[in-house]
């Protein structure tokens, strides 16, 4: 660790190395390590990250357990970049790899929603307006999207982190109280847009989460464009109901493309 590394681990910095803790659970299907890593990349292809982000999975021996990258870009994960964590946030296996500060989202989601086996966390600039201005929300436009107003509410809920860590937080979720906070406003919604933050997106699966990570930044750039010319029709529940159940049919069908376009390794 250079001094630079050494000062901004001890303020807290935006990665750090944590001692591992407990035992690993029995290994992972392979398969599933292969979505990961593709997942990365098929976000990385389509903007949902960039250099920041990340993308996790439950562990399939261990619910108690998930799956994310070691702290590094997500377009460059590798299978042998995976680490195993508990819901609490420590690390079984990183053996002094160097973490993500925002891990606590991804546990202390997979914690509150039992149904939950996937996560995404994005910085992606698109979803930033909403979230901003008074009155503005993320609701879908776009069939491909109506999964933004089903679940129960015709919006994206907002987490506003003030209202945990006060008026002078980096806006990181960093710790656990954090994480529940965001799980808490995310409630059982399938998005919670993070104010001045990013987004958290959450699936059943790995192809769920991928493909309402692609789609929640199309619907938000379709949204961008409609705001300035007029009065916007949104669906309406009903039909953000029936295409969420349309369109759940046909997740494998962009997984599968999207897997062969980017989901290889370089
Ligand atoms: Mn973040």
């Amino acid at each position: 660790m250079c001094g630079a590394e050494r000062e901004a681990a001890s303020r807290g910095g935006a990665s750090a190395s944590v001692e591992d803790r407990g035992t690993p659970a029995p290994a992972a299907d392979p398969a599933l390590l292969d979505d990961l890593v593709a997942a990365n990349r098929i976000l990385a292809h389509y903007g949902v990250v960039d250099a920041f982000g990340h993308v996790s999975l439950r562990h399939d021996k261990d619910p108690g357990r998930f799956l994310l990258s070691r702290n590094m870009a997500p377009g460059l994960v590798t299978r042998e970049d995976i680490v195993e964590f508990d819901l609490e946030g420590a690390p079984v296996d990183a053996r002094g790899r160097r973490v993500y500060l925002e891990r606590f989202l991804h546990g202390q989601i997979f914690k509150a929603r039992p149904d939950v086996r996937a996560v995404v966390h994005s910085h992606a600039p698109d979803l930033l307006p909403f979230g901003l201005v008074e009155g503005v929300e993320l609701r879908p436009v776009w069939h491909m999207a109506g999964f933004l107003g089903a679940f129960g509410r015709d919006s994206v809920p907002l987490f506003e982190i003030r209202d945990s860590a006060g008026p002078a937080s980096d806006l990181l979720i960093r710790d656990n109280a954090l994480g529940a906070a965001l799980a808490g406003s995310l409630g059982a919604a399938p998005v919670v847009l993070m104010r001045g933050h990013g987004a958290t997106l959450v699936g059943e699966s790995l192809p769920v989460a991928v493909f309402r990570s692609v789609y929640t930044k199309m619907n938000a750039d379709v949204l961008l464009r409609a705001l300035p010319l007029g009065a916007v029709t949104y669906l309406t529940p009903g039909e953000a109901e029936a295409t969420t159940e349309t369109n759940g049919s046909q997740i494998r069908r962009a997984w599968e493309l999207w897997k062969r376009e980017v989901g290889s390794a370089p």
